[in-house]
């Protein structure tokens, strides 16, 4: 084995968590820092799909080795992460989404997905009964699915420590040290830590903590609304998007809807937002009741028990960044998931090993370097949900 790291982990969301149990079961010291609790932030406001469907031709590598990992992850976190390969249903409500399904559906088996073309709503209600005689058609993703947020993220922070990570809760990070180019550890609100290594996984935080290195992670941040019912008997198997991508939803393993809606942009900034500030009004509620209502008509009817909001680290080109950038020798980066992380977390986890640790890393990065922000001149990305 190669010699032990000292590596301090920021951000205690599945990227952190996934990448502190990958490098503590390698015996390296990891000390995770997060400033809240594990899954505060985007991995606890998150839908919970864990999809291959709908990925760009840079992540589906990255997903498919993901969707490995997660069938195996409750034995290998020894906790139930309510894991469920119901599949994904991607919806087409007018002549012309089906249209925009048959191409994604030719795209992505020629990339070699196995993703059905679904041609009628007979085709449609077989997989689903519950979605509405409305839909047309949809591509149907057997091998897709959706899991419990904040037990996977726990459960990966909990495998972590009883590996010897140390996991701190409601420390922030307030700086990273380097001497020359390269890191010698974190200014954190519980003073100094020495690193050879530094993971910024932080999220929507993440350009904030490496501006004063001198990099450039320009992120626009998205408010996503997300509605949570009641419980209903077992109603919905697969998690499903739209074909334009504007909402998306999914049936618990303990039986509540979750359902989401892209809202705009969060005028603040990344650290001045509240719950509050996040949480949906009365009628932004009923509006995404509707719009879910159109396919899955028993959201219309179903009582709603919690309704939040959640921001996205939206990248340029939506994709991340998975990256150890030359300028700074032992910076990690695994940031901008730009809405569909968290399926990648155990996958983004072993990257971010891999980079730390100089390994070659088990997957081609190249669309996923900080420097490819260099030449973009639009730097805006429309934000997609897909469940
Ligand atoms: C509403 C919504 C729906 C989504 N739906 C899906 C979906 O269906 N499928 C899918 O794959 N993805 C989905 N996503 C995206 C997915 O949830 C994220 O991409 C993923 O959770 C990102 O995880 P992360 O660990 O990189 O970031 P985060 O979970 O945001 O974690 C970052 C952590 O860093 C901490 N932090 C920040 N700054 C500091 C600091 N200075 N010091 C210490 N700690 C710090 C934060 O408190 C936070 O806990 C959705 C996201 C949202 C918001």
């Amino acid at each position: 084995m190669s010699a032990s790291h000292r590596i301090v982990i920021i951000g205690g969301g599945i990227t952190g968590t996934a990448a502190a149990v990958a490098l503590a079961r390698d015996k390296h010291q990891v000390t995770l820092l997060e400033k809240q609790r594990i899954a505060a932030m985007a991995s606890g406001w998150t839908l919970g799909g864990v999809r291959q469907s709908g990925r760009h031709p840079a992540e589906l590598p990255l997903a498919r080795a993901a969707v490995a990992i997660w069938a195996g992850l409750d034995e290998m976190l020894g906790a139930d992460v309510e894991y469920r390969r119901g599949g994904n249903l991607r919806l087409a409500r007018t002549p012309a989404e089906v249209e925009i399904i048959r191409g994604i559906v030719a795209d992505q088996q020629a990339q070699g997905l196995d993703l059905q073309f679904l041609p009628d709503t007979g085709a449609v209600q077989r997989i689903a009964p519950a979605i509405s005689r409305n839909v047309l058609a949809a591509s149907f993703c057997p091998t897709d699915g959706h899991a419990n947020p904040v037990l996977a993220t726990q459960a990966f922070a909990n495998h972590a420590r009883r590996h010897g990570a140390d996991i701190r809760e409601g420390v922030a990070a307030l700086g990273i040290r380097t001497e020359g180019n390269r890191v010698t550890g974190v200014e954190s609100s519980d003073g100094f830590i020495a690193a050879d290594r530094v993971i910024v996984a932080a999220g929507i935080n993440t350009p904030a903590l490496l501006a004063p290195l001198g990099l450039d992670l320009p992120l626009s941040i998205k408010i996503v609304h997300v509605i949570q019912s009641e419980p209903l008997p077992p109603t919905l198997g697969p998690a499903f998007g739209v074909a334009n991508a504007n909402c998306a939803g999914r049936q618990e393993a303990g039986g509540r809807l979750r359902y989401t809606n892209a809202r705009g942009d969060w005028p603040g900034r990344a650290d001045a937002w509240t719950e509050a500030a996040l949480a949906p009004t009365t009628s932004e509620v009923r509006a995404v009741v509707e719009r879910v209502a159109e396919v899955l008509p028993i959201a219309g009817t179903t009582p709603i028990a919690r309704t939040w909001g959640g921001l996205i680290d939206l990248t340029p080109d939506a994709l991340p960044v998975i990256d150890a950038p030359d300028a700074i020798a032992g910076l990690v980066i695994a940031a901008g998931f730009s809405g569909h992380g968290f399926c990648l977390g155990p996958v983004s986890g072993l990257l971010c090993a891999d980079l730390a640790l100089g390994r070659a890393p088990r997957h081609d990065l190249a669309a996923f370097r900080l420097d490819r922000f260099a030449r973009f001149v639009d730097r805006h990305a429309e934000l997609t949900l897909h469940g």
